[in-house]
């Protein structure tokens, strides 16, 4: 359980957009207002995004592999600690989930002969050095990799920690290319965008690879990447000109797991969800025995949460306090107790408001 102290949210028109960010962007566009450095808070973990952290490593990992500079379990090991190391000096284990099996399908990958990877037509992987950006849409970021042949992009590459499709692979699909998951091909056509404004040359091959070296490739298609662009530019229109209330598209599924959610004015309550969020103020904070305590709310609501002893934040809840409390599991014997669950988070408004929260 985590507590987190937040400001009030702070809107700001983004001056690009980054292709792993705008699939989920398009689903709330008033998520692109909210995407500054000024509400990093909300991430929790003083800002810090460990699945994120860990995703850099497997792609450094992963870049240096396509180089050839990983050709033994022992060159795995000292680049991947070092990258992780870099990352955070006390390790990602325990923090982030399935740790241990994205290292062990990282370095599986990692270890493979090169030619098993790029065949032997003459295909050369290329590091892109520098962020690229189309001007007419601003999308803007770098490709984990591109291949060229003959002196020219052939083939976009990107690497995912995560599961690759939306559902099980299965009939008669054409490379599973529609079964990708939504996001993940938005990315690629971002990819395809970017490496035109540098070489005036679409890429012919869009490819994801996942960390147990799944590989899903499928051709391009410019009607599908002009469709996309138009996207993308009335998404860059409307983040410029709408209010907020006009961008938000709350609901039951973007809200659920929206990092803005505490403190978005427009966020829904998610009734069917087996978690449980609460808003409210600090009445009494009652500390029973064994490192326990109960919260109780102003309105009678009554939280459980078991040993969190020896934290220094636990003063940041105080009666009056302002708090917005996340995925809590409700007691269906005792109405109005509830207890923290391990996804729980408790973020405490540093302004003292409690804004209320529309249900649906
Ligand atoms: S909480 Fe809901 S309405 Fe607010 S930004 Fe997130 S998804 Fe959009």
């Amino acid at each position: 359980m985590e507590i987190i102290k937040t400001e009030k949210l702070k809107q700001e028109v983004p001056d690009h957009f980054s292709p792993s960010r705008l699939g989920w962007i398009l689903a709330c566009p008033l998520r692109a207002r909210y995407e500054n450095p000024a509400n990093a808070g909300y991430y929790g973990a003083g800002g810090k995004n460990f699945p994120a952290m860990l995703g850099n490593v497997v792609h450094q990992v992963l870049e240096q592999s396509n180089f050839g500079k990983i050709n033994s379990q022992e060159d795995f090991e000292r680049y991947w600690n070092g990258y992780e190391e870099k990352q955070l000096p006390s390790g990602l284990m325990g923090k982030v989930k399935n740790y241990g099996k994205i290292r062990y399908f990282t370095a599986k990958q990692a270890v493979k002969p090169l030619v098993s990877r790029f065949g032997t037509g003459g295909a050369k992987p290329v590091r892109i050095e520098k962020t690229l950006l189309d001007r007419d849409t601003g999308i803007k970021g770098r490709p984990d990799l591109v291949v060229f042949k003959g002196g020219v992009p052939v083939e976009v590459k990107d690497y995912k920690s995560g599961a690759l499709f939306e559902r099980p692979l299965g009939g008669s699909d054409e490379l599973g290319y529609d079964l990708l998951r939504l996001e993940y091909r938005q990315q690629l056509l971002s990819y395809a965008l970017l490496v035109y404004s540098e070489y005036q040359v679409f890429p012919q091959t869009l490819s994801i690879v996942g960390v147990d070296g799944e590989e899903v490739s499928s051709s391009f298609r410019l009607e599908e990447l002009n469709e996309w662009k138009g996207r993308v530019l009335k998404l860059k229109e409307d983040v410029s000109s709408l209010p907020g209330q006009e961008l938000a598209i709350p609901g039951a599924d973007n809200c659920r797991h929206c990092v803005y959610k505490p403190g978005c004015e427009f966020a829904v309550q998610d009734t069917g969800y087996h978690f449980r969020d609460f808003r409210g103020i600090i009445k009494e904070v009652v500390l029973p025995a064994f490192g326990n305590f109960i919260l109780i709310l102003e309105d009678g609501c009554r939280v459980f949460c078991r040993n969190i002893t020896d934290r220094e934040d636990i003063v940041l809840l105080e009666p009056g306090a302002a708090v917005y409390l996340t995925n809590l599991y409700p007691l269906e014997k005792q109405p109005g107790f509830l207890v923290f669950s391990a996804y729980s988070r408790v973020f405490v408004s540093a302004d003292g408001q409690s804004t209320s929260t529309r249900s649906i």
